[in-house]
């Protein structure tokens, strides 16, 4: 094996390691804070942060897509 095979592969490793970690965190907590108003609730300007709702919190975006394939799942087998 050459040298450049053996880095694709770590890197591979690496990236996929990345991807699995990220889907753990998608399945344990759901939610992040939310990046406007970091989490207070409160926009800049100290009214009612529109992103969130006021909760501080947003759906991280892995837990997004997989809430929208599970509902396109469930629409194509009714
Ligand atoms: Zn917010």
């Amino acid at each position: 094996m050459d040298p450049s095979a053996i880095i694709a592969s770590l890197l591979c490793l690496i990236l996929s390691l990345i991807t699995l970690g990220y889907l753990g965190v998608c399945a344990v907590s759901p939610f992040g804070p939310c990046r406007r108003c970091s989490g207070n609730g409160r926009g800049r300007t100290y009214r009612h942060c529109n992103r969130c709702d006021g909760t501080g919190r947003r759906i991280r975006i892995g837990r997004h897509l997989w809430n929208e394939i599970r509902r396109e799942h469930r629409n194509g087998t009714q």
